[in-house]
């Protein structure tokens, strides 16, 4: 995934990627509208 730009479903901003320590992987958020999901 590379370099790849996620958009929001929702409000079709872009995601911001990040690593959860807890989660123990990359997960995305973002930053308008403020949803947090997995990235798998
Ligand atoms: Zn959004």
């Amino acid at each position: 995934m590379d370099g790849d730009e996620i958009l929001c479903k929702l409000c079709e901003s872009k995601i911001i990627v990040y690593y959860h320590e807890q989660y123990n992987g990359d997960r995305g958020k973002c930053p308008i509208c403020g949803v947090d999901f997995p990235l798998e």
